[in-house]
């Protein structure tokens, strides 16, 4: 047999995190009740028009920017027509001609190094709505809620050669579009979705083999198991001297093999056409200056400075930025709190222990960290102890109190002022003369009882390290 290479193309679509949709005023909020967020534009009213959501350009442009591409500063929409019952204006509004952003590249790594992912095109279209079969029934019903939800299809280059490559290439996108606030990139939400092009060739063979689409893969695992069977399913059928077809295929997941869904379309068969609609969208200079402006710090970046300037591990660093929500916890606690190394530490031991236990993930149940910062400055100045501290970060964590009243409201307050210590610790000198004489005969061990007895008649509730300067100052005066 033959030794064969498979080649990969990707084309990611991400649902934008604007608050409306992209053409109409409805909300883009994922789920509610079956066409309750839909309006007259949304669901294809003849006589409508649409009118374009200047966010979403500005979102396409932080995109594109974040990916290396250029944007195209004439671009404008066109139509894509086919007959689909989730498509109640018989045409999707895209962009064929002329795409908002073209030619970037995306850096990944893998176990074989870092290579450069080519970006043929980003383009902004309007979702479809979903259609819901009744196996009781048997019948199709349609939910126009995802209608005109904005999209960005992000279209590479067939530069993929392993699995490997396409999930480093994903997470990395995902890890943008979440660094730039553009898309949550939710695969379960169906915010994120990928088609796997796909087609094999003898190694060595320069010409491209006939591709495969898989459309709408739903989860990373799931792709790499697809893009294993689509791969050796191709070389089979060569070898067996056939011929690879090239078509849509259809993943099952349960079942773990693909099938043909529908021949494959060209674009003539779309009768694209300019929309007549629409203005084409003009980007000025000054414009772009301003977004490239707004950037945020990416991952890379991230992780650099923190291992450089805030000290933290490289396995530290890598596992904070590795999410955007730790990110946003991480820097509010340690610039409230002024240690970022505690941040990282409290971060990594306790909080993520909590949402282990939960199972769920912080894009689940984001954590204010602004009230980590509290705690750790808390923990720090010794008003209460690390135990005590954790006690209030599960508190805040499940029922989100504040960190100052929880501490005052249960009595974990440390004593730390001198004048409330010092009597109890007299008593314990008083109460224990014979560890006492021990002590000030030379048996300096005797000290860790005489702590452990003044915590206890302080129920706990001070600072060991203040407890054993003023014991250690009051046996001196005894000297
Ligand atoms: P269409 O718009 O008809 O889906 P494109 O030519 O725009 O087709 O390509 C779609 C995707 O398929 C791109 O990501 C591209 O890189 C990939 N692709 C194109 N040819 C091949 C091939 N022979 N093998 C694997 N992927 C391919
Ligand atoms: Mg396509
Ligand atoms: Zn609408």
């Amino acid at each position: 047999m033959k030794d064969y290479e498979m080649v990969i193309g990707l084309e990611v679509h991400c649902e934008l995190s604007t608050e409306s949709k992209i053409f109409c005023g409805c909300t883009t909020k994922f789920g509610g009740a079956p066409n309750t967020h839909v309006c007259e534009v949304c669901s294809g009213m003849p006589g409508t028009l649409p009118t374009l959501n200047k966010q979403v350009v500005e979102f396409a442009v932080k995109a594109g920017l974040a990916l290396n591409c250029d944007i195209t500063r004439n671009n404008k929409f066109d139509r894509k027509n086919y007959f689909y019952p989730d498509l109640p204006k018989a045409y999707q509004i895209s962009q064929l001609y002329c795409p908002i952003c073209r030619n970037g590249h995306v850096d990944i790594k893998t176990s074989n190094g870092t290579k450069s992912i080519g970006i043929h095109e980003i383009h902004m279209e309007e979702d479809a709505g979903k259609l819901v079969h009744d196996e009781a029934t048997g019948m199709t019903r349609v939910d126009f809620n995802r209608c005109g939800v904005p999209l960005l299809e992000i279209v590479s280059e067939p530069d993929f050669r392993s699995a490997e490559e396409v999930i480093a290439y994903l997470t990395k996108i995902r890890d943008t579009m979440q660094y730039l606030g553009v898309s949550d990139c939710k695969m379960q939400e169906g915010s994120m979705r990928a088609d796997v092009n796909l087609s094999v060739r003898p190694r060595g063979q320069e010409e491209f083999g006939t591709r495969t689409e898989m459309k709408n893969i739903a989860s990373f695992k799931a792709i790499e198991r697809a893009i294993e069977y689509e791969c050796e399913r191709q070389i089979d059928l060569i070898e067996g001297g056939g011929k690879v077809v090239q078509e849509t295929r259809r993943w099952d997941d349960e079942k773990e093999y693909t099938y043909a869904m529908r021949s494959k379309e060209d674009a003539q068969d779309y009768k694209y056409f300019p929309d007549p609609d629409l203005m084409p969208v003009v980007i000025s200079e000054e414009y772009l200056e301003s977004i490239k402006a707004i950037l945020p710090e990416f991952a890379d970046a991230k992780r650099e400075r923190y291992v450089s300037e805030l000290g933290l591990t490289e396995y530290d660093a890598d596992i904070i930025t590795g999410n955007v929500t730790l990110v946003k916890v991480f820097e509010t606690s340690g610039a409230k709190c002024g240690n970022y190394k505690d941040a990282a530490n409290w971060i990594l031991t306790d909080l993520l222990k909590l949402y282990k236990d939960e199972g769920v993930t912080p894009e689940d149940k984001e954590f204010d960290g602004d009230k980590l910062g509290t705690i750790i400055t808390m923990v720090n100045d010794g008003k209460i102890n690390r135990k005590s501290g954790k006690k209030i970060l599960t508190a805040v964590f499940e029922e989100d109190v504040d960190p100052q009243e929880y501490a005052d409201k249960n009595g974990l307050a440390q004593v730390s002022d001198a004048s409330a210590i010092e009597p109890a610790i007299k008593k314990v000198i008083e109460s224990n003369e014979k560890a006492v004489s021990e002590y000030l005969a030379g048996n300096e061990k005797n000290i860790q009882f005489l702590i452990g007895q003044s915590m206890r008649e302080l129920r706990g509730k001070a600072d060991p390290k203040t407890v054993k300067d003023i014991l250690e100052k009051l046996l001196s005066e005894m000297k």
